[in-house]
């Protein structure tokens, strides 16, 4: 499968890696839109939150948000923010779901 962050996680491109576990993995974003410019996604591949139902994926869903949210309070001042682009309208450009959490500068409302 041709999925950069599938071959982040397998080690077969390099990335800055903040943590990881059995379930979860985040990394610096290449492209950061603010002092702290995180990824939070899934060590397995599923391609965007559609694909994924509170009955089967459920515990991994809460894993991601709460993981994100921790990041978020960690590495943020006063606050974060937390973004799941989906599909082609919503921005996603990589197809392998992913949390980006944003911190530690005022972010405006609303994003383009
Ligand atoms: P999205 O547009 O929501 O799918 O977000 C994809 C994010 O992945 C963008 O913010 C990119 O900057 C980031 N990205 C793409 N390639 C890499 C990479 N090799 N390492 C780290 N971040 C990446
Ligand atoms: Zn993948």
């Amino acid at each position: 499968m041709d999925c950069i962050f599938c071959k982040i996680i397998a080690g077969e491109i390099p990335a800055k890696v903040v943590l990881r576990d059995d379930d979860v993995v985040a990394i610096e974003d290449v492209n950061p839109q603010a002092p702290t410019h995180l990824l939070v996604m899934p060590v397995r591949h599923v391609s965007n939150i559609d694909e994924m139902s509170p009955g089967t994926d459920g515990a991994l869903m809460a894993k991601l948000i709460a993981t994100a949210a921790r990041l978020g309070r960690e590495h943020g001042r006063d606050g974060y923010r937390l973004v799941i682009n989906t599909g082609p309208d919503g921005g996603q450009t990589v197809d392998h779901t992913h949390v980006h959490v944003l911190a530690g500068r005022h972010l405006t409302w609303p994003p383009g």
